[in-house]
């Protein structure tokens, strides 16, 4: 009957029931995309460290573009050898392959709140981002900017490397850092400028030490 009814209604008013679907697809897209905060800074500037405050607080899933990048290299993958090079200069992996990491981690995780701790990194990067993550599927919240000067995070990244020891990351060492610090302020800045004249930078110092940066962290994430 109920069916019966439902029908002899949609043949009287199809545009208006086709309406309402658009508008209730919108709806629950609206609130089950997953939200997103970009955590950006020059290499050593305490992203991971506080990504990792962050999780436990406040419930995030922490996707570091890096990370992935170093799990593909050694998988065996067949783009290892251009990510191992570009990491040791200091350049930016092709989009591509970053992206389609981030996306799988993404859905594989299936979480309400990312924090994509190292990316976007350049032009090629947001706009590969732009294209495959379009607004329906995520809701890039912020920027979260960890601002620290090249002394500090190169000083800490060596130290980095000197206690990790025999586990130090190929890119730690000081030839390695010039240039991604170089690669950092020639790329990753314009970007962050971009999202700034948005108005959607949220900027800390990263200097301090982890509990007092982690401090002015909350007061902008709790808004959220
Ligand atoms: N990288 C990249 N694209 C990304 C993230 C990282 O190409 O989206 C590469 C790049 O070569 C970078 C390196 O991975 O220098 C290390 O990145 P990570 O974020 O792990 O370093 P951090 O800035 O945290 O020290
Ligand atoms: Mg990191």
């Amino acid at each position: 009957m109920l069916g019966c009814m439902r029908s002899a209604f949609s043949r009287t008013y199809p545009l208006l029931l086709s309406r309402c679907k658009v508008r209730a697809t919108a709806a629950v897209m609206a609130t089950e995309r997953p939200q997103v905060v970009f955590v950006l800074g020059g290499p050593g500037a305490g992203k991971g460290t506080q990504c990792e405050k962050i999780v436990k607080e406040f419930g995030f899933v922490h996707l570091s573009a890096g990370d992935l990048l170093r799990q593909e290299r050694d998988s065996g993958s067949e783009n290892g050898d251009l990510i191992e090079s570009c990491m040791k200069n200091g350049l930016i992996v092709p989009v591509e392959i970053t992206i389609a990491l981030l996306g799988k981690a993404m859905e594989r995780i299936g979480a309400k709140k990312f924090l994509i701790d190292g990316f976007p990194r350049n032009e090629d990067n947001l706009d590969g981002w732009e294209r495959e993550m379009t607004e329906d599927k995520c809701d890039v919240k912020f920027v979260l900017f960890f601002d620290c000067p090249e002394d500090v995070c190169i000083e800490r990244a060596i130290k980095r490397a000197e206690s990790s020891g025999a586990m130090a990351r190929s890119d730690d060492n000081l030839e390695s850092l010039k240039k991604r610090f170089r690669t950092y302020t020639s790329h990753t800045m314009p970007i962050i400028e971009r999202y700034e004249k948005k108005g959607m930078v949220r900027k800390v110092s990263g200097v301090p030490p982890p509990d007092e940066v982690f401090e002015e962290v909350k007061k902008v994430l709790k808004d959220l």
